[in-house]
């Protein structure tokens, strides 16, 4: 019974959101689970403490979350842009625009260390992928 319980497989979409190992999707990928203790929120563990994939498979592997970080941040100042159109509205009259481009400001930099943990998570989930059988060791990087 209990054996069916552990052996399903996690959604990739919440394992991912919830900064998991995508290899078992159980284990933690970051050390500190706060993203606001910003002294250490990037701390990676460097093994996943649940399955022993490294989280960091190769050196420098973390240059491309550039690329992930910025659409994140595009997709959603685009989502703020149509929140803002659809609730306030813009206008050429007033200042509406330069209130969306402030209050847009504001939620980039309030949430930039949720993007930044989650474009490491999205970059590692694009090379490593579910493994059923998770519980095997993987051979330790070199
Ligand atoms: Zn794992």
């Amino acid at each position: 019974m209990c054996a069916e319980k552990h052996d399903h497989k996690p959604n990739l979409v919440l394992s991912v959101l919830q900064n998991k190992c995508p290899r078992c999707r159980r284990g933690k990928l970051y050390a500190e689970s706060n993203p606001y203790r910003l002294g250490s929120f990037m701390k990676m563990n460097e093994y996943c403490p649940v399955c022993g994939q490294a989280t960091e498979p190769e050196t420098g592997f973390y240059f491309g979350t550039g690329y992930v970080s910025y659409a994140l941040a595009v997709a959603l100042s685009v989502s703020t842009f149509v929140a803002w159109w659809v609730l306030a509205g813009f206008s050429l009259y007033d200042n509406s625009l330069i209130w969306w481009l402030g209050l847009n400001s504001v939620v980039l930099v309030v949430m930039q260390p949720l993007l930044m943990r989650l474009s490491r998570s999205i970059w590692l989930a694009f090379f490593v992928y579910y493994d059923s059988d998770w519980r095997t060791p993987r051979p330790a990087k070199a």
